[in-house]
């Protein structure tokens, strides 16, 4: 029988439902989702026609709460207008993935779940678990390896850093041994994994910051600082690689640090938020994360560069043993059975922080089961290639690249001929007009001491022809130009 609303609730109680948390009608409620679903699925499917616009001032007091009101009108013209601009497809700023209709999906049907996945017997688990298998797969990990999906790298970084440091000293867990533990990392370096080793009670000056040499860390500078922290009492914890540096988009070189990292029995942990995806494209950007199979641990985000919506990211960990030792501790309430719900042999808060945790695996197993594996492949490589595109117009239109391009970043000053702080001026201007004006969304960043223009290049709607309007627009606005502005 088809579930309708249910009669008893008007019968025995008039007009007030039983549970005051449920739709009086359900009928009523079934007319508004497919409302909401209908302009949801033209939102998506039009998302050129909706970039990013400043929200209005008085924002939070339409917000406010208990206004009442029709929802579905309230989302679609009060809501879904001021989003961040990232399912644009000129939207090229930080490093931001753009969403994908299968988000819909499984936005839907994990909402109707509402499953826990810190641990039991349930779907959710084994679904993780082969999202997780999936990407140790590409990423060129063994079958022993363990993982766990959390909100991102900023996340992942904690967890792997903090497996790191209990494998190093079991002892540290109970007491404290009192031994000062060193991180190292090429200047590079994302300020998640400073914000790690913060949190994980290091101190700031456990972070050794390593030269960098062509966007690479210096190999000989890292042994040279190894043996002088050991010489002067340290206990060396980690090696952290970057793959895909957030300025530049630069690559460590990753066996050689591995080749390291095994010669002084340091745990290599790998950066890849959005780089790791590399092992996805097409040569030669395939080959920048070579070396990646042989860390101890690896931080990715599915919402960056395999464009799932927000949030989730990833903690790999080559060894299962070591990560369910930094992390399970099970007390009586949550003991496991046999069988029953409080069965399941992989309960994930035996492998991360969070005890109640989302399905996020849902809307990635949903997003490779829609498109397919290739699909993401292709993507990924336009995505370079576009990066590449985008160079060589940016020379063309005789502004200057600030980094050469490696992967789907490009970095560049506007007008080069101009003394570096007036440069700094102009390029930081010209985000925020080609913002404003709707027309694309660079990022900034420094390079020598001067304020760049950055796009990252982790969007799937981009275009070729995108890419050729927004820095024609671009060139228009550095010259004062406003005649040649794409219309
Ligand atoms: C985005 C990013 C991070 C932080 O990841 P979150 O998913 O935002 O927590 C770390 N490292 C790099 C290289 C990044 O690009």
């Amino acid at each position: 029988m088809a579930e309708h609303s249910n009669p008893n609730d008007k019968e025995h109680f008039g007009r007030v439902p039983s549970d005051p948390l449920t739709p009086p009608d359900w009928e009523v409620f079934r007319a508004q989702m497919h409302e909401l679903l209908d302009q949801s699925v033209d939102r998506m499917r039009d998302a050129e026609s909706h970039p990013w616009q400043a929200p209005p001032e008085n924002l939070a007091e339409t917000y406010a709460i208990g206004q009442g009101g029709d929802l579905v009108t309230r989302l679609t013209k009060q809501v879904m207008p001021y989003h961040s601009g990232n399912t644009h497809p000129q939207f090229w700023g930080w490093v931001q993935g753009s969403g994908l209709p299968s988000d819909l999906m499984a936005g839907i049907a994990g909402a109707v779940m509402n499953s826990n996945v810190g641990g039991r017997d349930h779907g959710a688990n084994a679904m993780e678990q082969a999202v997780i298998d999936w990407t140790r797969r590409k990423m060129g990990m063994g079958p022993d390896a363990s993982g766990v999906l959390v909100t991102g790298t900023s996340q992942a970084t904690v967890i792997s850093l903090h497996a790191a440091k209990v494998r190093a000293c079991p002892d540290l867990r109970p007491g404290g041994s009192g031994a000062k533990l060193t991180v190292y990392a090429g200047g590079q370096v994302h300020n998640a994994t400073r914000k790690a080793v913060e949190l994980l009670g290091l101190g700031h000056n456990a972070l050794r910051l390593i030269p960098t040499s062509r966007g690479a860390m210096d190999v000989a500078a890292l042994q040279q600082q190894i043996e002088k922290d050991r010489q002067d009492g340290f206990l060396p914890l980690a090696v952290v690689g970057t793959a895909g540096s957030v300025d530049v988009g630069s690559f460590d070189d990753l066996n050689a640090l591995a080749d390291v990292a095994k010669a002084e029995s340091i745990w290599l942990h790998i950066d890849g938020a959005f780089g790791a995806w590399t092992r996805l494209a097409d040569t030669p950007w395939r080959n920048l994360t070579d070396g990646i199979e042989r860390a101890d641990s690896i931080a990715l985000d599915f919402h960056k560069w395999m464009y799932v919506g927000y949030d989730c990211g990833l903690a790999l960990i080559a060894s299962e043993a070591d990560h369910r030792a930094a992390f399970a501790v099970r007390p009586p309430y949550l003991e496991g059975s046999a069988t029953g719900l409080s069965g399941g042999d992989r309960w994930f808060c035996d492998y991360g922080i969070d005890l109640s945790r989302g399905n996020r695996a849902l809307k990635v197993w949903c997003a490779l089961e829609m498109f397919g594996e290739a699909a993401f492949s292709a993507a990924i490589t336009r995505n370079c290639a576009q990066a590449s595109m985008m160079a060589d117009l940016v020379v063309a239109h005789g502004m200057a690249l600030m980094a050469p391009v490696v992967s789907n970043i490009c970095v560049f000053t506007a007008s080069p001929g101009l003394s570096p702080a007036q440069q700094s001026a102009q390029n930081s201007e010209i985000a925020i007009k080609l913002q404003l004006d709707q027309r694309a969304v660079f990022s900034t960043t420094h390079v020598n001491g001067i304020t760049c223009l950055r796009a990252a290049l982790t969007n799937h709607r981009t275009r070729d022809r995108h890419i050729h309007a927004a820095i024609k627009d671009l060139h228009a606005l550095a010259r004062g130009d406003p005649a040649t502005l794409s219309t």
